[in-house]
């Protein structure tokens, strides 16, 4: 059999589905993940430097049990009637999961464009079709619109990524009213936002907020996500996903993180913060030179700006990495005005703010 008799053997579609891989030079100083630049909890990493590695030779929990309580503490959902928590091997698995426990091959996922780049991919990984929605001109979600679809499951993600931008309460509330099947809430930056979403959970069982320790924790190489939702869902997606996702030393690991003490959960608390006051102060300096940013409810920034993947090259050969986004849909007219380019940048340390600034002055003049 030659190689191209065994491709054609893959499943329908495959071949075309993109990888993420999002081709990035190594630089320096690393805006572009959105991950947490002042590190991980002392707590955390003392717990993985002092793990019992004997124990590696037998699997882990199956289900991560011993980490349901602290999460639902940490959500403060400890004392909602039947309310539960599926884990994942990062918040892609509890996304991915979902959609598979809910979504037949043939029915659709519905969301607002432009979204995390993952959701229409995994979509049709499950075989669901992705209907991608047009935020509203203050880049909200239209509720009306994604409740109109019909979905099998409607995504929603607060704060949205790539734009950096908060969804309101009143849309959140009408999809979680209106839609016709499961809504799928992602917080992954919910530790930089004013508001969040997980008290839906305990008013209606067709919510599941997802989260990761991949941002605000500072823990995106250990692979933990979990889902909180009625018991009754969080099993099935828990079935959809499969047993022993989460390895024994990222659950200790994470349980350190979830710790109340001052180099656990409050560290994380502390530079969450920290995030956003060197996020407002990087957009004041930002307009002074010109640009722009999208309101900003995460731990990064979107820019639109039509010179994005000029800046892009010209940054990184500088030893700064940012994310260039080039092909956004414009329905929204600051996104026209970019044709629909922008650079998305990370926020961190002030030190590294004003690397990005100063070379972002040199190369833009
Ligand atoms: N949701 C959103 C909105 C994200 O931006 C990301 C990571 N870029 C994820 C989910 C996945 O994160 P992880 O799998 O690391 O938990």
């Amino acid at each position: 059999m030659t190689r191209s008799d065994v491709l054609r053997l893959a499943r329908e579609g495959m071949g075309a589905l993109p990888l993420y891989s999002p081709d990035l030079p190594a630089c320096a100083v690393d805006l572009s993940d959105n991950t947490n630049l002042w590190g991980a909890p002392p707590a955390a990493l003392r717990a993985m430097r002092e793990a019992p590695v004997a124990a590696l030779s037998r699997y882990p929990t199956l289900y991560s049990e011993p980490l349901r309580s602290a999460l639902l503490d940490y959500v403060g959902l400890a004392t909602a009637p039947d309310v539960g928590v599926v884990t994942g091997c990062g918040s892609d698995d509890v996304l991915d999961s979902t959609m598979r426990a809910f979504g037949a091959v043939g029915d659709s996922i519905a969301f607002s464009a432009p979204t995390f780049s993952m959701i229409p991919v995994l979509a049709r990984l499950n075989g669901l079709t992705p209907l991608a929605i047009p935020f509203t001109k203050g880049f909200n979600v239209d509720a009306e619109r994604l409740v109109d679809t019909k979905a099998k499951v409607t995504y929603i993600c607060a704060p949205n990524n790539p734009t950096a931008t908060p969804v309101s309460r009143a849309a959140v509330e009408y999809v979680v009213a209106n839609a016709s099947g499961i809504v799928l809430i992602d917080e992954a930056y919910a530790e930089f936002a004013p508001e969040v979403f997980t008290d839906l959970v305990a008013q209606d069982e067709r919510v599941v907020v997802a989260r990761t320790f991949s941002k605000a924790f500072g823990l995106a190489g250990l692979r933990v996500g979990y889902g909180v939702g009625a018991n009754g869902v969080v099993r099935l997606i828990e079935r959809a996903r499969g047993p022993y996702k989460v390895n024994t030393l990222a659950e200790r690991t994470v349980l350190a993180a979830l710790d109340p003490s001052d180099d656990g959960l409050r560290w994380v608390c502390e530079h969450a913060a920290l995030a956003v006051s060197s996020r407002e102060r990087l957009i004041g300096e930002l307009s002074q030179m010109g640009f722009v940013a999208l309101p900003s409810a995460a731990n990064f920034i979107m820019v639109p700006t039509p010179r994005a993947a000029e800046l892009f090259r010209a940054l990184s050969s500088r030893g700064v990495l940012v994310r260039a986004f080039t092909a956004m849909p414009q329905d929204l007219p600051v996104l026209a005005e970019s044709n629909g380019a922008a650079l998305r940048i990370s926020v961190g340390p002030w030190e590294m703010m004003t690397t990005l600034l100063d070379t972002l002055r040199a190369v833009s003049s």
